[in-house]
């Protein structure tokens, strides 16, 4: 078996910098082929499996019940570390925002979102974004590469080392956990990285792996239809979609990606996404930005055009940025535009904004790292602007 095929320069590093091979985000199987290279038998990758994931062990040397020459080994070829904590930020809701260093120095964020018994981890699938929607941040940063399975996982499990949620800490039960969720939300398109976004979800709901029911995993896309179908039947989380224009013109205008799967398209996969039901609802996300997307008329429009959908449509208060041209809403717009939405019989609830005062949209932390280390060194060329990993 090749643990780096399929590599090309969008992809993870496949070893550190040490060489070791991560064994985070190989599937059961893969484990056992990884460790019958060194003649060790089927119980021991249980074992190993059950350290990494039951456990939360970060290095071999904790693994008590093997033994110490195996230990050894596996440390020299094989890595089972988290990223490097380059920035933390708490806020005072409760908010932390992580910017983790993967192998290769990429930078990611994750956020963790306490809201009363519910706790949850925002997740990146990528490091910045092919697709250029004009209102976010990310979309301002060129891809760099994909994550890796290992480096998706790796944000999850950090969390819950930070939050002491591993068997002898909080962990012994779900329900006990302060993390419940997850939303694949953070930097990028998860579904252009759909490979190793559904390797690193399929060992999240696995019992036997994190243990997180798809129940409680979102993922949001900005549209990418035959991805949406694949999800569907591969993995079956709930689905968010990233809306934000009730008609084709303004859609394309504001998120390219439109443009190749135009709305009627994005609503039919959405339609016949697997398991809706009025308890299973897509949520259609649905930033508001002044006297671009907030009349009533659209607000009307965009209740029509979901008619027939199980759904929700979460509305998300515009979150600025220097130099987006944007302008958030007005509240007394948002809320004519929510209620003109409730209706139209649509639970359209309005986010509150959160980690306000330790920083703003995704994105914003890492920038604000890559500008202050620029500031320290001007001489360093900015990152490389690849052409698009996919086909967007
Ligand atoms: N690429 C995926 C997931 C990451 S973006 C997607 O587009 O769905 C996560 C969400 O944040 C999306 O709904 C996105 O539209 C929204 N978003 C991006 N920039 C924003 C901003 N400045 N203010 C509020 N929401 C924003
Ligand atoms: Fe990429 Fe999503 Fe941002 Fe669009 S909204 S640029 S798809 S991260």
């Amino acid at each position: 078996m090749s643990l780096s095929s399929h590599a090309d320069r969008f992809s993870a590093p496949p070893t550190d910098a040490e060489g070791r091979i991560p064994l985070i985000g190989l599937t059961a199987e893969e484990l056992k082929e990884v460790l019958a290279i060194h003649k060790l038998p089927c119980f021991r990758a249980k074992q190993v499996w059950h350290w990494i994931y039951h456990r939360g062990a970060r290095d071999f040397e904790s693994m008590g019940n093997l033994p110490k020459d195996l230990r050894a080994l596996l440390a020299e070829k094989y890595s089972i570390a988290r990223p490097k904590v380059a920035a933390e930020q708490k806020s005072s809701d409760g908010t932390i925002k992580w910017l983790l260093s993967m192998t290769d120095g990429q930078l990611v964020e994750a956020v963790f979102i306490p809201d009363g018994r519910r706790g949850t981890l925002c997740v990146s699938s990528q490091v910045g974004c092919t697709l250029t929607c004009k209102f976010c941040h990310t979309g301002t940063q060129p891809l760099v590469r994909n994550l890796g399975p290992h480096e998706i996982l790796q944000q999850v499990m950090h969390a819950r080392d930070a939050l002491g949620e591993w068997p002898e800490g909080k962990g012994a039960g779900n329900e006990k956990r302060d993390l419940t969720n997850i939303v694949m939300m953070g930097m990028g398109e998860p579904l252009y990285n759909y490979d190793n976004v559904a390797k690193a979800l399929k060992i999240c709901m696995d019992e036997k792996g994190l243990g997180i029911s798809k129940r409680r995993i979102t993922l949001s896309t900005s549209g990418v239809v035959p991805q949406i179908v694949q999800c569907g039947e591969e993995l079956n989380v709930n689905l968010a979609i990233s809306l934000h224009a009730p008609d084709d013109k303004l859609r394309s205008e504001i998120m390219p990606i439109n443009n190749k799967y135009p709305l009627q398209e994005l609503l039919d996969a959405c339609r016949n996404y697997p398991g809706l039901s009025d308890v299973r609802r897509v949520t259609f996300e649905y930033v508001m930005l002044k006297d671009v997307n907030d009349s009533d008329d659209q607000a009307r429009a965009l209740a029509k055009l979901l008619r027939g959908i199980p759904c929700k449509v979460n509305i998300i208060p515009f979150n600025i940025w220097p130099g987006s041209g944007y302008e958030c809403s007005a509240p007394d717009r948002i809320d004519s535009f929510a209620r003109i939405l409730e209706q139209a019989g649509y639970d359209a609830p309005v986010r509150r904004p959160r980690g306000r005062d330790i920083l703003a949209a995704c994105g914003q932390l890492k920038s604000a790292s890559v500008r202050a280390k620029k500031a320290r060194h001007p001489e360093e060329p900015a990152a490389e602007a690849p052409a698009p990993a996919t086909e967007a």
